[in-house]
C-alpha cells in the first residue's frame, strides 16, 4: 500500500504529536523527536539521539513512519569566488530541483526551490522555460534546507544556517500550504530556529499568495518580481502579468505592507535595451512612491532560451542614481556565482541540454 503521510522532516510539531498519538505513543514524546529530527538530522543520528527512547524508537522503525527524505546530490557547483555553493538535488520519483547556499560566516542563506518547474512562464528565466511538472512536498523543501545545513556544517565547522530565500526554482505562493507548512517547522524554535524577519518569499506577483501571505500568522520578508513598471512592458516578460496586472498587484502589497507593517522588497531583473533606461527607472520610482519599499536590481543572468543581455555596470548605477535620487532605497545584487549557472534553474537546464 502506498504510504501517503508526509516523511518525518516535513512533519511539523503539532503534525508530529498527532502522529505519535495515533500510533498509540504519547505525545510529549514529539518534544525530543521534533528537535532530534530538525537539529540531527540524519536518520542514523535521530535513532540515537538522546530523548528518544524505546516507544518512540518502535514508531521510527514502523512501516506508518516515512524515513527522511533522501536525495541523492546529482551536481554540486562552486564559484569561483567561493561564496556560492549550487547542489542540484535528485527527489524521490526522479525529478530534480537546485538548492543554493550562499554567503559567509555569521550570514550563510539558502536559497530553495518549492516546485519543480514553473507555470508561470516568464520569458527570461531559465526554470520558466522548462514548463512546470510538479509542485514540491513539505518535506522536500525542509530536505533542501537540511542539505544545505549539513553542507555547511561539513565544510564551516561552528557554522549554521542563518536565512532562507524562497528563491529557487518554482512560485512559493503558488504551492502555499507545503511552502508555508516548510517554512513553519524551519522557523520553529524547537529545531532550525531561523527567524521569520530572516525568510524572503519571492513572488512573481501571484495575488492570491500575497493575500494569504498578509494574514498568515508569521511576518515572512515579502519580495516580489517587478521588471517592469506598466502592464504593457511587464506582461511581455511576465504572462501572468495579465491574468494579475500591475494595479491591482501594488494594491496586494500595499495591503501587505499595512497589515504586517512591513517593508516590501522588489527585484528589478535589468536587461538592456529592454527595462534598463533611465525612464524605465523614473517610471519605477513613479510606481513605489510612498510605499515602504526596497528595490533589488539584478543584472539578467542570460539564458540559452531568451535573447536578452544584461546591461553594462555603468548603466546599472545611472539606473540605481535615479531612483535614489527619487528617494528610493535600492541594492544591486551582485551576479555571484554566474560562473556557475546560478540564475534560477540554470543548472538543470544545462545538465537537461547537455544529456540529451
Ligand atoms: N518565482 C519566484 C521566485 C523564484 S525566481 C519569482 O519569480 O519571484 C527568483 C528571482 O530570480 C525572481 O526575481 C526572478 O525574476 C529572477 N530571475 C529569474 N531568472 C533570472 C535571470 N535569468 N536573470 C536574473 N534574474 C532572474
Ligand atoms: Fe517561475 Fe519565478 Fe521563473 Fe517566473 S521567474 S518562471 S515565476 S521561477
Amino acid at each position: 500500500m502506498m504510504n501517503t503521510q508526509s516523511t518525518l522532516e516535513g512533519l511539523s510539531y503539532s503534525a508530529m504529536e498527532t502522529a505519535l498519538r495515533s500510533a498509540g505513543v504519547n505525545p510529549v514524546h514529539a518534544r525530543p523527536l521534533f528537535s532530534a529530527v530538525q537539529r540531527q538530522l540524519l536518520r542514523e543520528r535521530v535513532c540515537s539521539a538522546a530523548g528518544i527512547l524505546p516507544p518512540v524508537q518502535r514508531w521510527l522503525d514502523s512501516d506508518t513512519v516515512v524515513p527522511m527524505t533522501e536525495m541523492d546530490l546529482v551536481d554540486e557547483t562552486p564559484s569561483a569566488d567561493g561564496f556560492t555553493r549550487k547542489y542540484l538535488l535528485r527527489l524521490a520519483g526522479g525529478a530534480e530541483v537546485e538548492s543554493v547556499q550562499m554567503g559567509f560566516p555569521g550570514r550563510f542563506t539558502a536559497c530553495l526551490s518549492s516546485q519543480v518547474g514553473c507555470a508561470m512562464g516568464c520569458v527570461f528565466c531559465a526554470t520558466g522555460q522548462m514548463g512546470f511538472s510538479r509542485n514540491l512536498t513539505a518535506g522536500e523543501i525542509v530536505a533542501q534546507a537540511h542539505h544545505v545545513e549539513r553542507e555547511l556544517r561539513r565544510t564551516n565547522p561552528g557554522e549554521r544556517l542563518r536565512n532562507i530565500v524562497m528563491m529557487g526554482m518554482g512560485e512559493p505562493l503558488h504551492n502555499f500550504e507545503p511552502t508555508m507548512e516548510a517554512l513553519g517547522i524551519l522557523t520553529d524554535n524547537r529545531g532550525l530556529n531561523i527567524g521569520p524577519a530572516r525568510v524572503a518569499i519571492s513572488t512573481v506577483g501571484y495575488i492570491p499568495g500575497i493575500q494569504k501571505l498578509a494574514r498568515h500568522p508569521k511576518r515572512y520578508s515579502l519580495a516580489v518580481s517587478l521588471h517592469g513598471a506598466s502592464d504593457e512592458e511587464r506582461g511581455k516578460l511576465i504572462p501572468i502579468n495579465k491574468r494579475w496586472p500591475l494595479a491591482d498587484l501594488m494594491d496586494s502589497c500595499r495591503e501587505y505592507s499595512a497589515l504586517k507593517r512591513a517593508r516590501v522588497f522588489f527585484a528589478w531583473t535589468l536587461i538592456r535595451g529592454v527595462n534598463d533606461s533611465d525612464d524605465h527607472a523614473r517610471r519605477l520610482a513613479e510606481l513605489l512612491k510612498g510605499m515602504d519599499a526596497h528595490v533589488n536590481l539584478i543584472p539578467l543572468n542570460a539564458t540559452e532560451g531568451f535573447d536578452g543581455q544584461a546591461p553594462e555596470e555603468m548603466r546599472v548605477r545611472a539606473f540605481q542614481q535615479i531612483i535614489q535620487d527619487a528617494g528610493l532605497p535600492s541594492t544591486v545584487r551582485q551576479r555571484r556565482g554566474i560562473d556557475v549557472n546560478a540564475g534560477c534553474g540554470q543548472l538543470k537546464a544545462k545538465r537537461v541540454k547537455f544529456s540529451r
